[in-house]
């Protein structure tokens, strides 16, 4: 089938390189000339595990293009997937103008029927306003032609993109009962007719059930993070080990044993935008969700846990404290930085005076560009962050170590060599990577989240 997907990010490059990886032939639309650019030259814009092999052997099989051109865009595309970003509004809520923009270029330039895909993350009632924008468009030029709008929205893990995409959990499709809903439901098995072969099922509903799905599932993920990371505190004060309180409960198969980790706070594109976002669209329908209100709260406080930790060790003023920090993306596996925990920890303790040497195996250069932004007023704190190219180059002369991503390395770490390495043997683990035993018999200070029993 020819396929073209709108916005080559994350998700569009991920879903475009799969769904070529599938058989199908697929062009890939971005404003952004850089990152077409770099894919024409054979590279790839993020750091996804596996991407590179999936995009090089599709464009080498000619399945799989990239291009600026919005026209060439829409001739080529039965199926026109909106993969733009949905980045959070003033007030929360979802901002639409890309995805807006994306469906009048395709009433601007579409001659025959279309199947209209909304794959980004977009509020309940969003394909109503796709579908307005093209008939505006087609309006205009006195056009009548056929489209329908389905929902289509994705699960992909970052860090795990393909794996994730080329073998979901689920596929959840929401498409009209009209007549062209149902000749959209035809083509949307067609596109994922190989998944469904091998076994992965299409969750079939209406539209708004279909948007709505993606924000639940995002919420609830978010939720059982806060209410861990709320009993964590509670775990620190009254003295009881959260880890072992997770396995506790996560062996019970009506909760089960995922995102119950403890930590130093959620980030990423996804789970703070779409939280605010759902709690917007409650808000505008006049029935607020407290539960999400205080999942965003817990969160937000979370990111200050570590720097909290760090203050009561070493005072409030930490002049001419040098600490070593490892891990700046907002999870392992990516360079993704956006609404990052680091990003909250660097602020405060370059503000309160101390200095810091930052390793993350894939994610300086996209910090320095994010901090760069985040200190624009007040650009001279950053003289005191230097970034290192090694975990152990960033532990020389350090007060101690921060870690705020659960990067693999950090995990597989000699213990030893962390006690070599830092002025003083004090670690603060945002992430709980280690065996507080072993962290104490390696003769080392350790502050961890939730586990002050064992520290
Ligand atoms: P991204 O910022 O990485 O990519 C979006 C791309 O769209 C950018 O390259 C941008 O230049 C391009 N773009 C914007 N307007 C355009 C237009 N009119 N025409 C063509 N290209 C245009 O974003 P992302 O992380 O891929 O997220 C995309 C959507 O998918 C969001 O709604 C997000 O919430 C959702 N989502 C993201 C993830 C994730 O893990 N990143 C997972 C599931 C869902």
């Amino acid at each position: 089938m020819k396929i073209t997907i709108i916005g080559t990010g994350y998700v569009g490059l991920v879903t475009g390189a799969c769904l070529a990886e599938v058989g199908h032939d697929v062009f890939c639309l971005d404003v952004d000339q850089r990152k077409i650019d770099i894919l024409n030259a054979g590279g790839i814009p993020i750091h996804e595990p596996g991407l590179d092999e999936v995009v090089a052997r599709n464009r080498a099989a000619g399945r799989l293009q990239f291009s600026t051109d919005v026209a060439a865009s829409v001739a080529h595309g039965d199926v026109q997937f909106i993969a733009v970003g949905t980045p959070p509004d003033e007030d929360g809520s979802a901002d639409l103008q890309y995805v807006v923009a994306a469906a009048r270029n395709i009433g601007r330039h579409m001659t025959g029927f279309k199947v209209i895909v909304d794959k980004s993350t977009v509020p309940v009632g969003t394909a109503g306003k796709v579908s307005a924008a093209i008939a505006e468009e087609l309006q205009k030029r006195n056009a009548a032609i056929g489209y329908s709008v389905t929902s289509n929205p994705e699960f992909l893990k970052e860090g795990a993109a393909v794996a994730d995409f080329m073998k979901p959990d689920r596929i959840v499709i929401g498409h009209e009962a009209d007549e062209t809903g149902l000749q959209a439901q035809a083509v949307m098995r067609q596109v994922y007719a190989k998944f469904e072969e091998n076994g992965h099922k299409i969750y079939w509903m209406d539209v708004r059930s279909a948007e709505f799905t993606k924000y639940a599932a995002n919420a609830m993920l978010a939720t059982r993070i806060s209410f861990m990371n709320e009993l964590a505190n509670l775990a620190d004060k009254v003295g009881v080990d959260i880890e072992a309180v997770r396995h506790g409960i996560g062996s019970d198969p009506r909760i089960g044993p995922s995102f119950l980790l403890a930590g130093c706070g959620y980030g990423g594109s996804c789970f703070p935008k779409d939280v605010q976002a759902l709690s917007r669209t409650a808000q505008e329908y006049g029935q607020d969700l407290r539960i999400l209100a205080a999942v965003e709260e817990v969160n937000e406080a979370q990111k200050q846990v570590l720097g909290a930790k760090v203050r009561s060790r070493f005072g409030a003023d930490l002049k001419g404290k040098h600490f070593a920090l490892w891990g700046l993306a907002f999870k392992p596996d990516t360079d993704d930085m956006r609404a990052a925990s680091s990003r909250v920890l660097i602020e405060e303790l370059l503000s309160a005076g101390a200095s810091i040497a930052a390793f993350d195996p894939v994610a300086i250069e996209e910090a320095k560009r994010v901090l760069a932004l985040d200190f624009a007023n007040r650009p001279e704190l950053l003289q005191q962050i230097r970034f290192v190219d090694s975990q152990d180059a960033a532990l020389a002369n350090a007060d101690a170590l921060i870690i705020v991503t659960e990067w693999k390395t950090f995990r597989q770490t000699n213990l030893a060599s962390i006690q070599a390495g830092l002025k003083n043997a004090i670690v603060f683990d945002g992430r709980n990577l280690y065996d507080p035993a072993l962290v104490k018999q390696a003769g080392i200070e350790y502050h961890a989240i939730g586990r002050a029993v064992l520290t």
